[in-house]
């Protein structure tokens, strides 16, 4: 058998050491002689090893249990966004009333300074501004309410801002709809 190459399932069974006594001390003799057949089994060993590491690389438990927590912290979201609605609508009803009670400061402060009378005088007689205009322009800065319109101003953005947020809470999650609605 010296001079016979080793077959496949030799090698294969030679590997996985599943031979006989007898059988495996004739393969190591032509092994001895045969430096082809000694490198098909480093390499036959070679892949026997590697086989053997690679299932403890990705074993399919970590990858459920990869799976089960990213559904979980999805579902600690939803708890969340669930959660935090009421505050969200609150804030927005309470900055939508100041929105209006600043609206409404802002109109009064219109009419106690005279804005529209003045912006009205001005456009009407545009000479005021030519012939004495740094002392029309501070008038105008005067009758203008600055104070109230920022602060009107503000509460239109907290609203807006808050109303985004409001609706971003109760739009139900496209992106896995299957599992959210099961529940
Ligand atoms: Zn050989």
């Amino acid at each position: 058998m010296n001079d016979k190459h080793l077959t496949a399932s030799e090698l294969d069974l030679y590997v996985e050491n599943e031979l006989t006594a007898p059988a495996r001390a004739e393969m190591e003799a032509h092994l001895a002689t045969c430096a082809t057949c000694r490198a098909q089994v480093a390499f036959d060993q070679e892949m026997s090893r590697a086989l053997r590491v690679l299932p403890r690389q990705e074993p399919p438990r970590d990858l459920a249990a990869r799976i089960d927590s990213a559904v979980q912290v999805r579902v600690a979201q939803d708890q969340l966004r669930r959660a935090r609605m009421p505050f969200i609508f609150a804030a927005t009803v309470f900055s939508a009333l100041l929105l209006v009670w600043f609206g409404f400061q802002l109109a009064v402060a219109f009419q106690v300074n005279g804005t529209f009378d003045f912006v009205s005088l001005l456009t009407s007689r545009p000479d005021i501004f030519s012939t004495d205009s740094i002392d029309a322009i501070w008038a105008l800065i005067d009758a203008v309410p600055i104070g109230e319109i920022v602060l009107t101003l503000f509460a239109l953005f907290t609203v807006i801002v808050l109303a985004q947020q409001w609706v971003e809470t109760i739009r139900p999650p496209s992106s896995h709809s299957g599992y959210t609605h099961a529940h």
